[in-house]
């Protein structure tokens, strides 16, 4: 086994998120959740003195692996600014979205909260959701429309926008953010997910579709350093799974228990109210 190799298997899951957000919003995680959280998420909070999150953003692009971080490195930049701590992780098996963000969600793998393939089911079992309205947390989902991040966590008290693109999502976000209804907020996008199955993830409309992810989570963060500020607060940058081509068709695709699908980086920004 190459160093490399032995490195990447010791990643952590991508179950990791829901204990996590758990920690530095200090509630009780789910049923199902898995009870490690990432230390080194947990300890610069710790570090910086800064406890009892009360708001949390999460950024949800679909698709953007790993690789895409190794490959088109200054394009991050971006991100890192308002999210610098970089943890890559391994997504579940099979890395499809819906299996993605049922376990990161849950804290769960997908044995356990039982959605293992294609569909777009009611996830059933509780979730990070149902956790932080326990907590007397307000959560909005903003979505796509129909996409499984629309879908998969409906039945809760949460508030769900679903929108009809990208663009509408960040706009839509932008001001529930600036409205303060609102202390947990899920922002998902799939533009670049559409494109890579067209075409290919790296092609240049996927690009282009990677910096407006960016671009969107750049202006997300802004907007909550001005109408949180007085939050301590965490934005993460969140993808579900990457992509590989399929040899057969030369287009994108995912699925499989490998590198370029289960690979992932997922970004942290933790800040102090005033
Ligand atoms: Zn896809």
């Amino acid at each position: 086994m190459s160093d490399q190799t032995k490195k990447d298997t010791n990643l952590p899951c991508i179950t990791a998120i829901t204990p996590t957000l758990c920690k530095l919003m200090e509630i009780a995680p789910p049923a199902l959740s898995d009870q490690h959280f990432l230390d080194e998420v947990v300890q610069t909070a710790n570090r910086d003195g800064i406890t009892n999150f009360e708001k949390c953003l999460v950024y949800a692009p679909d698709a953007v692996g790993l690789q895409m971080y190794k490959n088109f490195r200054s394009l991050f930049d971006t991100v890192l600014k308002p999210a610098p701590i970089a943890v890559p992780l391994c997504s579940v098996i099979p890395p499809i979205t819906p299996v993605c963000f049922a376990s990161m969600f849950t804290g769960a793998q997908p044995r356990v909260h039982g959605l293992q393939k294609k569909g777009k089911p009611v996830l059933t079992c509780d979730t990070i959701f149902d956790a932080l309205i326990r907590a007397g947390k307000r959560v909005a989902i903003v979505s796509v429309k129909e996409q499984s991040m629309d879908l998969i966590f409906r039945k809760r008290k949460i508030q769900y926008f679903s929108e009809f693109d990208d663009q509408a999502v960040t706009h839509r976000t932008i001001e529930i953010i600036k409205s303060n209804n609102y202390d947990f907020i899920v922002a998902y996008h799939c533009e670049y997910d559409d494109i890579l199955h067209e075409k290919t993830h790296y092609c240049t409309e996927a690009i282009q579709a990677l910096s407006n992810d960016i671009a969107a989570f750049a202006q997300l963060a802004d907007t909550m350093d001005v109408f949180w500020q007085r939050n301590n607060r965490v934005i993460v940058f969140a993808p579900d799974h990457g992509a590989h081509i399929d040899p057969e068709s030369g287009k994108g695709t995912h699925g499989n228990n490998i590198p370029q699908d289960m690979h992932i980086q997922h970004y942290f920004g933790i800040k102090g109210g005033t």
